[in-house]
């Protein structure tokens, strides 16, 4: 009986929790503690859209244009980027760019056809540019820009042709982000 007690006693105390640990482990890219509750299941859209939204809340509290950026390859995030216009004075730093750059960096590639961009808020010309050079798999993105998105400045499609593009993901807290930033400027 003792035993018994004892073995389910470890078991509560330990075995579901190292059980839940390791099991989760290898999906976690970011904060080892942290809930899916409210991140979408993993490897969802919304969950890595949540990843990027981290990255534009953190260039929000640097009084930065809150826009954020991660680039996953095979269900990991390999690449973060939010925008740095102010701190770099340089108005080519978009999440977008600076995401890629590390990525190109961390693979040895100038090329991530096997990878996603997400972004918060819809690219600019810029970084469709630089998303069509970088021959990417795929891109997900937020909210719309109807200012400085590329669907303000073409009709035609600027990425490269392979490129799949899924948008509105999020789009709600994206916007929101966006919203308040230049609400508390004005
Ligand atoms: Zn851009």
């Amino acid at each position: 009986m003792i035993h018994l007690l004892f073995l389910q006693n470890w078991r509560h105390n330990y075995a579901y929790p190292t059980r839940f640990l390791l099991s989760y482990w290898d999906t976690l890219t970011f904060d080892p503690m942290q809930s899916f509750t409210d991140s979408g299941t993993p490897f969802s859209h919304e969950y890595f859209m949540r990843q990027a939204l981290r990255e534009a809340e953190e260039a929000f509290a640097k009084d930065e244009v809150p826009v954020g950026a991660v680039v996953v390859l095979n269900n990991r995030v390999i690449a973060r980027g939010h925008n740095q216009v102010e701190l770099l004075n340089d108005s080519t730093a978009h999440a977008e760019i600076l995401a890629l750059t590390t990525a190109y960096q961390a693979l040895g590639s100038k090329y991530l056809p096997d990878a996603t961009l997400y972004v918060t808020v819809e690219p600019c010309l810029m970084c469709c540019g630089a998303l069509y050079w970088g021959k990417i798999g795929k891109i997900v993105y937020g909210a719309s820009d109807e200012k400085s998105g590329y669907q303000h400045f073409t009709i035609h499609n600027p990425f490269h042709p392979k490129t799949e593009i899924i948008s509105g993901i999020l789009a709600g807290e994206c916007a929101q982000l966006m919203k308040d930033f230049f609400k508390a400027r004005r």
